[in-house]
């Protein structure tokens, strides 16, 4: 699966899809962008009641992963022990769900 996202021709912003606008210029002059979907946990949090089509998937880990790229996406990280989750820990992009975003695991 590849994390696709855009980049803007004036600034060189990143931004993952749907991009339409660069937050950083407001240029609507953008590049497709694929990124290499490796990154690290900068912050987590483990979630214990969720909400709406995520109650039924906790506990879960929600973090903010920062790509290799430098940008910080928030994102689920599936396929980790929740009990294990260490910040700066190698993570890397599992697939995109539709409702919740981008999906990682441990790398
Ligand atoms: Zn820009």
């Amino acid at each position: 699966m590849e994390l696709n996202g855009k980049t803007c021709t004036s600034c060189g912003f990143l931004m993952l899809d749907p991009g339409f606008c660069c937050p950083n210029c407001g240029s609507d002059h953008l590049e497709n962008y694929k990124f290499d979907g490796n990154g690290k946990i900068h912050t987590y949090t483990v979630v214990m009641v969720g909400f709406g089509h995520l109650a039924n998937r906790v506990p879960y880990v929600l973090s903010i992963v920062e790509l290799k790229e430098g940008l910080k996406i928030l994102t689920i990280i599936e396929d980790i022990d929740i009990e294990k989750v260490k910040i700066d820990q190698s993570v890397k992009y599992k697939r995109y769900e539709e409702q919740t975003g981008p999906i990682f695991m441990p790398a």
